[in-house]
């Protein structure tokens, strides 16, 4: 049987620039050099899924710019099956990112090519081959219901990180096998005040009663929780030297999405999740920041 999984995502390349302070409305501030970073939830968790071990697949959408070649290049780099990556005539998507001397940013995104998927074109894509289907909401929302509707239809299992914010229908909730929340999504879904390990429970557990599966709230420093048919929990973060938080959580998308694949008991694949996130945040930046199989088992031997 099939362990591939598929993502169907966005991908954005990450400008980065670094000002003193941010400009008002009418300002203009002069920044550093722009640094560029690969980027887009999508594109960050098939990496992370690669990187891990996974037999990834990505459906995406670029624009014809020089930044859509380079954004394939890193995914082919890891390894990623590429052939349903389509350009179009247009921008990439493109995150404009301002930090300054404190760390706050600003981020202007622009979705660019990524919000050309269709819900027709997920008719090139033979779900059968499939184990699981991964997906974020940085891509039109009517393509990630069909194509939950369609996975479920072909007996794949879903998992949909709720990311950015928003509030689901009860048919994309119902295709989703395994719900991935922050703090603040799992919030805004369950409509409840979540700080904390106890009211993630809370959160999650009213989730199920509205129709969820498996529902896995991620709390940062603080771990994570879970609540599902087959067994519930919490974990507690590894201790690890933060250096950057970026795409933390798009790590634990991609690691939990492999150790499933590799048929693991949910907690064992959270261990392992929980363990490549942590890793996620020693390092600078997005992609960069992915730890490799080999990294991943390391910390979890320990
Ligand atoms: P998001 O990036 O989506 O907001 P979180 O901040 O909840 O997600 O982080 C996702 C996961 O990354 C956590 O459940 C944990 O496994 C890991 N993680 C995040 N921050 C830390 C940290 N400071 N130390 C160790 N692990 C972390």
């Amino acid at each position: 049987m099939t362990n591939k999984i598929l993502v169907i995502g966005s991908i954005n390349m990450d400008l980065v620039v670094k000002v003193e302070r941010m400009p008002k409305a009418g300002d203009t501030v002069l920044g550093t050099d722009v640094e560029n970073f690969a980027g887009g939830k999508g594109a960050n968790q098939a990496v992370a899924a690669a990187k891990a071990g996974g037999s990834v697949s990505m459906m995406a959408k670029l624009g014809n710019d020089a930044y859509g070649k380079e954004l394939l290049l890193d995914l082919e780099d890891v390894g990623i099956d590429t052939g349903l990556v389509e350009t179009e005539i247009g921008s990439s998507g493109i995150a404009f990112i301002t930090i300054d001397a404190k760390g706050e940013n600003m981020i202007v995104v622009s979705s660019g090519a990524n919000r050309k998927i269709t819900i027709q074109d997920l008719g090139k894509i033979n779900f059968s081959e499939y184990k699981f289907l991964v997906l974020q909401l940085e891509i039109p929302l009517n393509v990630v219901k069909k194509s939950l509707e369609v996975a479920k239809a072909n007996n794949l299992k879903t998992i949909l990180n709720v990311a950015p914010a928003q509030i689901l229908d009860d048919e994309i909730i119902k295709n989703t096998d395994f719900l991935i929340l922050n703090e603040g999504e799992a919030a805004l879904l369950a409509n409840k005040d979540v700080y904390n390990k106890d009211t993630a429970i809370a959160a999650a557990k009213s989730l199920i009663v509205n129709g969820a599966k498996s529902v896995i709230v991620t709390l940062g420093a603080d771990g994570l929780i879970w609540q599902s048919p087959e067994s519930s929990g919490s974990l507690d973060a590894h201790k690890v030297n933060v250096v950057d938080t970026t795409a933390a959580g798009d790590c634990f998308c991609g690691a939990l999405a492999v150790a499933l694949s590799e048929n693991k008991s949910l907690k064992q694949a959270l261990e392992f999740a929980n363990a490549a996130a942590a890793l996620a945040t020693t390092k600078k930046g997005a992609q960069p920041s992915l730890p490799s199989r080999v990294e991943i088992e390391k910390i979890l031997a320990k």
